[in-house]
């Protein structure tokens, strides 16, 4: 007879679901992972937690948001049919589009029925002796393969901010990442908004527009260009996909991954009017492309200076009130924080309901049940919302508890901060890769290519192993550190490294502060992904070897 362990243990092997691969996550990562495995003609499962496809589109439904890269290069590359068959209304996609778009990818490529919606993974555990990933999920069911996919998203997870009596608002409190499906009324209402970041800087001219009275309560200034957004000329759509081929192409050259010219000259080596003349061109173009106005604006202080106050320039020419002009002002570098791109947002502030509280220099004291508490003063609020970013990039992952080899937890070993082997795998944790992971280029590219560019390399690399029978792959522990160091090093003269943004993970209270993507271009990057593989996987222990299939 049995043991009840072994009975136990028997009906827990006969309830687990088995795959080839396992992935987590259904946003264009996972779309796009499922679509590779299945050509492969492997057995893949997605575990979503939410109920539909599109990962940080199908969550960020708050008012005014949509995507700062122009929709005809934030877009799959991998079909030219589906290309050509999508037509992009705006310069600028909205997130309901996006999330169109993300729909009907699943259905022309037949997605779905390989993604369990509504299931949220919390746990991957490793078990050596059987080579096999274990997921579990919040409603305990259990799936395994050899290999897991994580493609969670670098900004998934929600920072919710550790600010006394948040809990105890009476009225509503809605994190722009969280969304309600069914939209928020906010009409008539006195509205707070904390945060002013990229989704507050979006949704708060949004908001403005139907609260009663509106409070912006702003902790640090960030700088913003606008986006002069506009409806897509059918003309010039056909043009664009008339070359996309070679739009992707110019793409791929670029540092950021997004087709766009840079001055190559200096900031200082141009008179104070050529200077101006080609801010105020960049301005009017509107976009993220203002960074490109010339090359040193990431590298020198001086250089920078000038691009930022051209833009406080602006901000006193929108602004009527010198005051709130002021207190909207960045004072560091721009392009350190991520650049917003903005409709209306500095001319929002002129607006009789739209008040700027500035907690720059004392933090907001408390949330009260009638609103909150700040500079001194009590501002009663009918609804609260959160424009408080993500635990970036390793917030995702950290919230699962991944275990690898001898079941030591990822987030221990990241406890000094994220170390991983070109952002894809980490060592310790053999067959998990990571899409988009820290140690990648990731959030400072055009999020779709690199996606692509990292799922490509995944699948191939899984169909590398099961040609030649290879049952496990995993980074050197010296290959692992030779890159957190590389990663270091081109970070150390970009400004975007000094100062406290969600890159560092300072705007999470006690993480770690390294800087977490790859700085170092994605040309560079795919190059030196592709010499990896070409050396037959440098830096990586591949084995033990069972047959080939
Ligand atoms: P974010 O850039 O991290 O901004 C969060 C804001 O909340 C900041 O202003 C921050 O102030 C403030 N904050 C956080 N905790 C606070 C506290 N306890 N008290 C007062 N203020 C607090 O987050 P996000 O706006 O959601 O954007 C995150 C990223 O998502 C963007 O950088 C971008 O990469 C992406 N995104 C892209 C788009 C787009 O494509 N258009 C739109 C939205 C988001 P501090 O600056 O002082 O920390």
């Amino acid at each position: 007879m049995q043991s009840p362990r072994t009975q136990l243990s028997q009906a827990a092997t006969s309830a687990r679901q088995d795959y080839d691969v396992l992935v987590v996550g259904a946003g264009f990562a996972g779309m796009y992972m499922l679509y590779r495995l299945r050509r492969l003609g492997l057995r893949a499962r997605v575990l979503e937690a939410g109920d539909g496809v599109g990962g940080t589109w199908y969550w960020n439904r708050y008012p005014g948001a949509r995507c700062d890269v122009e929709s005809v290069q934030y877009s799959y590359q991998f079909s030219p049919e589906l290309e050509q068959e999508w037509t992009w209304s705006e310069r600028y996609a909205t997130q309901p589009e996006i999330l169109r778009y993300a729909n009907h990818v699943s259905e022309r490529f037949d997605l779905r029925r390989d993604i369990q919606f509504g299931t949220r993974v919390v746990s991957a555990v490793y078990d050596d002796a059987a080579a096999r990933w274990t997921l579990t999920t919040g409603t305990g069911e259990s799936f395994a393969a050899p290999f897991c996919v994580m493609a969670t998203g670098c900004l998934s997870a929600t920072n919710r901010p550790r600010i006394p009596g948040l809990d105890d608002f009476d009225g509503p409190v809605h994190h722009t990442g969280e969304w309600p499906h069914e939209g928020v009324d906010f009409s008539g209402q006195r509205v707070g908004v904390i945060g002013t970041g990229s989704s507050a800087i979006q949704s708060i001219p949004v908001i403005a527009q139907q609260a009663g009275h509106l409070y912006v309560f702003q902790r640090t200034p960030h700088y913003t260009v606008p986006a002069h957004n506009a409806p897509l000329a059918p003309d010039y759509v056909r043009a664009i996909k008339a070359e996309y081929r070679s739009l992707r192409a110019r793409a791929k050259q670029m540092f950021s991954g997004i087709d766009f010219r840079i001055n190559p000259s200096s900031a200082l080596a141009v008179d104070a009017q050529t200077r101006e003349r080609e801010y105020e061109s960049r301005w009017e173009y509107g976009g993220t492309t203002f960074m490109g106005a010339f090359s040193d604006l990431l590298f020198d202080r001086d250089s920078n200076e000038t691009a930022a106050e051209f833009v406080r320039g602006k901000i006193r020419s929108i602004v009527r009130d010198p005051k709130v002009a002021h207190a909207l002002s960045p004072r560091d570098i721009i392009g350190c924080k991520r650049l917003c791109v903005d409709t209306d947002y500095y001319a929002t502030f002129n607006r009789p309901n739209v008040t700027l509280v500035d907690v720059t220099e004392a933090p907001i004291e408390r949330i009260t049940p009638a609103g909150v508490r700040a500079d001194g003063r009590d501002y009663a609020l009918d609804a609260l919302v959160l424009a408080t970013g993500f635990d970036a990039m390793t917030g995702a992952l950290n919230r699962i508890d991944i275990r690898g080899q001898g079941g030591r937890a990822l987030k221990d070993k990241w406890r000094e901060g994220p170390k991983s082997y070109l952002g894809l795998m980490v060592a310790g944790f053999p067959n998990l890769f990571t899409v988009t992971g820290p140690g990648s280029p990731s959030v400072l590219t055009n999020m779709l290519p690199s996606i692509e560019q990292h799922v490509d390399w995944i699948a191939d690399c899984i169909e590398y192993l099961r040609v030649r029978g290879i049952a496990r792959i995993e980074p050197t522990v010296e290959a692992q550190e030779a890159w957190v160091e590389h990663v270091r090093e081109v970070a150390g003269p970009n400004l975007r490294s000094v100062c406290s943004s969600w890159y560092i993970g300072a705007n999470v209270p006690g993480k770690p502060r390294v800087f977490m993507p790859y700085i170092g271009g994605f040309p560079q990057y795919v190059a030196r992904c592709e010499e990896i593989v070409a050396a037959g996987y440098a830096g990586f222990d591949l084995g033990p070897s069972r047959a080939p299939r």
